[in-house]
């Protein structure tokens, strides 16, 4: 019976420390998360374009705007 109990306890520390891993993994994944967004913002949505977080002088180009709409 005592080996069960300490491979049960076994099981249970081992199931511990993956949510601990898996929870630092989601909070590294939250933390990078905000940059990677702002790296999508730097590039044009429609043409994907760097914009550099600007307007993308492609899509406002007055001729193609007048295409676009
Ligand atoms: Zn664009």
């Amino acid at each position: 019976m005592s080996v069960y109990y300490i491979g049960v306890v076994l099981v249970y520390i081992e199931i511990g420390i993956a949510i601990l891993i898996a929870i630092f993994l989601f909070k590294k994944i939250l933390s990078s998360s905000p940059s990677s967004a702002i790296k999508f913002e730097i590039f044009c949505k429609k043409c994907g374009y760097r914009t550099g977080g600007l307007k993308c002088p492609r899509c406002e180009d007055p001729s193609k705007k007048q295409r676009w709409r």
